[in-house]
């Protein structure tokens, strides 16, 4: 695939959003962007949430990282790209929502446990990042001993979507927003094995397969 195959994606967008009558670039995104959702998904490239939830241009506030990690609020950091976005999404465009979307097959959550587990996966900073994750690892083996390999993985992927819901509320102005009512905190994971999406319920703490 070369990088050709870009370009001529680029000028199906171009075709279908501004070769229009009514382009929805042209009449309202041009003005700005005010989207009621903001997704913190992973980088891995099946699951882009705008194709993964069918949204158009302007609707979500995309925040993508290896493994959809949400860090947790430190005071001091030089380098917080999603800490940064979700200040932006919560306090400058005012969203509504922010989703996690986990996802099965996730690399990163594999190398964290992977290297949990004694061995080692990543580089230098794939290492220091999925290690964030660490407690999503010792929480899935907590609650059921016996797990190991792929259903170990599994497990440790659900664990980590609810340790970086989490971690959304270290950050004031996410606590604050939630407690005004004006902000809600989703966790959701993706199995991208048999397409089907699994959404948190804290009430019943578990994850029920949307229909
Ligand atoms: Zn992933």
């Amino acid at each position: 695939m070369s990088i050709d195959t870009l370009l001529d994606g680029f000028r199906k967008f171009r075709k279908i959003y501004y070769e229009q009558e009514n382009s929805l670039y042209r009449d309202q995104l041009n003005h700005g962007q005010s989207p009621r959702f903001a997704v913190i998904a992973c980088s891995d490239s099946r699951v882009d949430p705008a194709i993964v939830l069918q949204s158009e241009p302007g609707d979500i506030f995309s925040i993508r990282n290896v493994a959809a990690l949400v860090p947790p609020y430190e005071e001091i950091g030089n380098y917080h790209g999603t800490s940064a976005a979700l200040e932006f999404a919560v306090c400058g465009l005012g969203v509504e929502h922010i989703v996690i979307i986990g996802h099965a097959q996730c690399g990163g959550v594999a190398a964290m446990v992977t290297n949990q587990e004694g061995g080692q996966a990543g580089g230098q900073f794939i290492t220091a990042w999925t290690n964030l994750l660490r407690e999503a690892h010792q929480r899935a083996t907590r609650i059921n001993p016996e797990l190991e390999g792929t259903a170990l993985l599994r497990a440790a992927e659900r664990q980590a979507v609810l340790l970086s819901l989490e971690n959304l509320t270290t950050f004031d102005f996410i606590n604050d927003a939630v407690t005004a009512g004006s902000l809600s905190l989703h966790g959701w994971y993706l199995n991208i094995f048999d397409g089907a999406l699994e959404t948190w319920n804290p009430a019943t703490g578990t994850f029920e397969r949307t229909t």
